[in-house]
């Protein structure tokens, strides 16, 4: 057998048969104590969207977190934007579009599976191609509706696509 006959490693991740998600609308994901980062861009196409300059949209729906901004929550940690629903869903933040398929959710399988425990969509439902998820684990497409997705921590979703 010569080198070229030899069958080749996969070296894809863990995940290269893709993994399956439809968000069931439960709203969970926006309505829980977390972090929604926002970059300058994601700042400027939201207050285009409602109407305001940068300054009255960032006094009004952020708040510093370090060097970074994040969504405000109200008092009940719902997302400043949700209404029975994501007010601002046409151009909801990138975090938001490409929930629950973050860098830090599927780096492992027991990662994903604590996803699965908490989003009842993730786990089952449209199967996603590992293409997919390569795209969107880099802002690039998007995950459905109304798949919002707060972080836990200051730290998760900064290698992502917030
Ligand atoms: S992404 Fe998951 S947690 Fe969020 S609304 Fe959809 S099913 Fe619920
Ligand atoms: S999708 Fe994002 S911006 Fe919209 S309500 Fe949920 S967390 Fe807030």
């Amino acid at each position: 057998m010569t080198d070229a006959d030899a069958p080749k490693t996969d070296h894809r991740p863990w995940y290269r048969d893709g993994l399956p998600f439809s968000c069931t609308q439960c709203g969970h994901c926006c309505r829980i104590e977390g972090y929604v980062w926002m970059s300058q861009e994601e700042i400027e196409n939201i207050a285009d969207h409602l109407g305001l300059d940068v300054d009255e949209f960032g006094a009004r729906y952020l708040m510093r977190v370090g060097k970074r901004w994040s969504l405000k929550e109200k008092k009940n940690f719902d997302c400043v934007f949700w209404d029975n629903g994501c007010t601002v869903y046409p151009v909801r933040p990138t975090q938001c579009r490409t929930f629950p398929f973050w860098p830090e959710n599927i780096r492992t399988i027991d990662k994903w599976l604590k996803v699965v425990e908490e989003c009842p969509g993730s786990g089952s439902g449209r199967e996603y191609s590992f293409e997919e998820i390569e795209a969107l684990k880099l802002g690039i497409g998007e995950a459905g509706a109304p798949a919002g997705g707060k972080a836990d921590s200051p730290t998760e979703g900064e290698e992502g696509a917030s």
